[in-house]
């Protein structure tokens, strides 16, 4: 199993190496080759398993032999331990046609969780057997950087930087990364917006001394193996509502593209995947590329779902390359001119082949906060305004076929929001009682490459 850079200038890699590369060396981003396809059998016989045994069937062709299967199976079990529901990913139902796919049981309650924490136990692994020391740096809108940090905190060969946006993150979400005490552990508030933020990890990924200087990794959703491991609950979903017998469609709220990129992998396995359908809040840049067919970024605008204000989605450069036939040289074309321009217009194919699987919305925040307390009424569920934009859009798009709607992170996470809409204040689980009362550790940092890489620098002595 190999994997190929979108921008087809870099040379192809095993899963471990992409793994550990993040970033393509021509800025592009790692997919496979070819993408594994499962047979309704397979797909049937998914039905009624454990989540762990599902990760394992889902992704183990991915791995290329990377993790022997009895090692493997470890560090699945390992990742998901620390879920607070047996069922790791449940769903419970809005409407007769409708239902919610609980993803925010992990422990950090949102579901960067799934894809962190088998990150977290494969790149130890991984380390463990070349001795090697890495540091990784993420750039977060809030929730990345909370599992990141989770899921590497304390580790010996590990330095862990998160960049998010100063101001701009709920104060649970900002205390989740600045209150752990941990020495790896480095949290940097940056003069900027998660876009800038992210653009700054992509020049440190571009700036190739100081990438091998440090043994650069990046756990953000560029990383492949983080889109592979959200591959999994489309299918522990799906099979519950009756696939492969059924083809079932799927609403995901978006930001960088990753959760919806997965469902994306899951179709092309062959699990029958209806509609897949981008929901946007006010940062609509894929809403309106996928009307318009103008990909053009138009500022973020700080939302109460801050987790998704988002305008450079990285994770669409894949999507794109997969519409584009897997021509690297139209895909850095493309990406120059959202460089040079802000922006470039989707070729009319490739965006015909998107539209034959996707759909898109846009929720407002006004119908955001109008979610959260007409879906509590309705239901007793009481949403975070990220899922809340999605039940929106999923709404305006239910059909024949059983319609899923990703939650992807606890209300308890924005407690502010949540109450203004609803009435309700919702509770922090158990295990972060406390989490206002520790003190916070952090580092402001302006949005600058060469003063973020020689804080790096600095801090791990390296
Ligand atoms: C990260 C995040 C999203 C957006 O997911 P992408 O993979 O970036 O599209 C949505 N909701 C929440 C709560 C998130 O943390």
């Amino acid at each position: 199993m190999n994997y190929i850079s979108t921008r087809g200038q870099a040379p192809a890699l095993g899963f471990g190496a992409a793994m550990m590369t993040g970033l393509a060396r021509d800025g592009g981003l790692y997919v496979p080759e070819t993408v594994p396809v499962m047979t309704a059998d397979e797909i049937a016989a998914l039905a009624g398993l454990p989540y762990e045994e599902v990760a394992f069937r889902v992704m183990r062709p991915f791995l290329g032999g990377f993790f022997a299967d009895d090692e493997f199976r470890g560090l699945i079990a390992a990742a998901y331990r620390g879920f607070d529901h047996a069922a790791r990913a449940p769903m419970v139902q809005l409407s007769a046609n409708h239902f919610l796919l609980e993803l925010f049981h992990g422990p950090t309650l949102a579901f960067k969780d799934f894809a962190m924490q088998i990150i977290g136990q494969m790149m130890q692994a991984a380390l463990a057997k070349s001795g090697e020391r890495i540091t990784i740096v993420g750039a977060t809108s809030g929730d990345t950087g909370s599992a990141a940090i989770e899921a590497f905190r304390g580790l010996a060969n590990v330095d862990v930087f998160i960049l998010f946006p100063q101001g701009r993150v709920s104060d649970v979400q900002r205390r989740q990364m600045t209150t752990p005490v941990e020495a790896n552990v480095h949290a940097l508030a940056i003069d900027g917006d998660f876009d800038d933020a992210q653009a700054r990890l992509k020049d440190m990924f571009n700036d190739f001394a100081f990438r091998d200087r440090v043994r650069l990794a990046g756990v953000n959703s560029i990383n492949w193996a983080r889109v592979l491991a959200q591959v999994v609950y489309y299918f522990t979903a799906a099979t519950a509502l009756g696939a492969p017998h059924r083809s079932v469609s799927f609403t995901v709220p978006t930001g960088n593209f990753g959760d919806v990129f997965a469902g994306y992998i899951a179709r092309l396995m062959g699990l029958p995947i209806d509609r897949l359908v981008i929901a946007t809040n006010q940062n609509d840049i894929l809403h309106r590329a996928m009307t318009t067919g103008e990909y053009r970024t138009d500022g973020v605008k700080p939302s109460i779902s801050p987790s998704m204000d988002i305008q450079v989605s990285s994770n669409f450069e894949r999507a794109l390359f997969l519409a584009l036939g897997g021509d690297g040289a139209a895909v850095t074309a493309l990406m120059a001119g959202l460089k040079q321009s802000g922006g470039f217009t989707l070729p009319a194919p490739a965006l015909a082949a998107l539209r034959a699987v996707l759909d898109s919305g846009r929720c407002s925040e006004d119908e955001t906060r109008a979610t959260i307390a007409r879906t509590l009424a309705a239901t007793g569920e009481l949403l975070c305004p990220h899922s809340a934009v999605a039940v929106k859009v999923a709404e305006e798009h239910l059909g024949a076929s059983p319609m899923v709607t990703l939650a992807t992170a606890h209300p308890a996470k924005f407690p502010d929001a949540v109450q203004a809409a609803s009435g309700l204040r919702p509770a922090l689980p158990p295990h972060m009682a406390g989490l206002f009362d520790r003190p916070e550790r952090m580092t402001l940092v302006p949005n600058d490459l060469t003063a973020l890489e020689t804080l790096i620098l600095e801090r791990t002595g390296l």
